[in-house]
């Protein structure tokens, strides 16, 4: 743990679940740590809800991370922001990146992208997967207007070529675990900064909120540790601040695998309703 920071610098964290399910073990680890950091360097705690997946997101749960995070003895700021109250936001962010022409649309479908890799096994892969080929990222304008006119689906990515003629480099964020890292942004492609029914994604959400929650420091697992390298790119294309970031470890059941949602009996609802207490979890979670 680090010591109470003596300076009179902001220290600025979150924690920002999203309520497609039941919070879990992996969740309470990332909470407590983001907490006991803001508490260590006399911060704020900030919680955010992520729900821009309208259909997977449902208000129960949101209700449940409340409970949840009462009963680890949490408390935060209100009100609380709810990403799905904000899209006009979101909309405002990629507008800006349309009008520098650094996002295009694109009209694929998964099946069809999942061809076009199928195609060409020597098409960029990430530490995800297979990357987007980019095939729509070669559509002449004319095309892409008249496909838009047409109404075609579409989702909006970032023209990662575009935006790194952009910006100066080096680009680099100081990762509290790790020190000093340089944005490899290619790991992850073209991502979707809007996706067919949202005008939204994940990516430019939370850099977004981030920025406008003035968080100085992005506490989160370690499977994120790709997307930063992102967010970074959308930070200095959006001339937002970079904050300090910490990706820490995840925790693994008992078969050595990653809590997630579907792992029922680790959720923190079925851990109460056994029985266990707060403390005990905290404790075995090293709080
Ligand atoms: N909403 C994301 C999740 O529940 C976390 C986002 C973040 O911490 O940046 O996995």
């Amino acid at each position: 743990m680090q010591e109470k920071s003596t300076n009179s610098e902001p220290y600025v964290t979150r924690f920002a679940p999203s309520p497609s399910g039941l919070l879990h073990k992996g969740h309470a680890y990332s909470a407590l740590y983001a907490y006991r950091e803001a508490q260590t360097h006399g911060g704020r705690f900030i919680l955010r809800i992520e729900d821009i997946d309208t259909t997977r997101c449902k208000p129960e749960y949101t209700e449940a991370i409340y409970a949840d995070l009462a009963w680890l003895g949490l408390t935060w700021e209100t009100p609380v922001r709810q990403q799905s109250n904000h899209f006009a936001d979101y909309e405002t962010a990629l507008s800006d990146l349309k009008a520098e022409g650094l996002v295009y649309p694109c009209f694929c479908t998964r099946k069809e992208i999942q061809a076009e890799i199928a195609k060409a096994p020597s098409a960029p892969h990430g530490p995800d997967g297979p990357l987007y080929p980019g095939t729509c990222k070669h559509l002449s304008r004319q095309q892409q207007q008249a496909q838009l006119n047409a109404g075609d689906a579409h989702t909006w990515r970032l023209n990662l070529d575009a935006a790194l003629k952009r910006l100066s480099t080096p680009l680099v964020w100081l990762d509290t675990l790790k020190g000093p890292v340089t944005a490899t942004p290619y790991d992850l492609g073209d991502v979707v900064l809007a996706r067919k029914d949202t005008p939204t994604s994940y990516h430019l959400a939370v850099v977004l909120d981030d920025a406008l929650a003035g968080i100085t420091n992005i506490i989160r697992g370690q499977d994120l540790f790709h997307a930063t390298h992102i967010h970074i790119i959308l930070q200095r294309l959006l001339s937002l601040p970079t904050p300090h970031y910490t990706h820490h470890k995840l925790l693994m059941d008992e078969e050595g695998v990653r809590f997630a949602k579907r792992n029922k009996s680790a959720t923190l609802k079925s851990l109460r309703d056994q029985g266990i207490s707060a403390a005990n979890l905290k404790a075995s979670l090293g709080f």
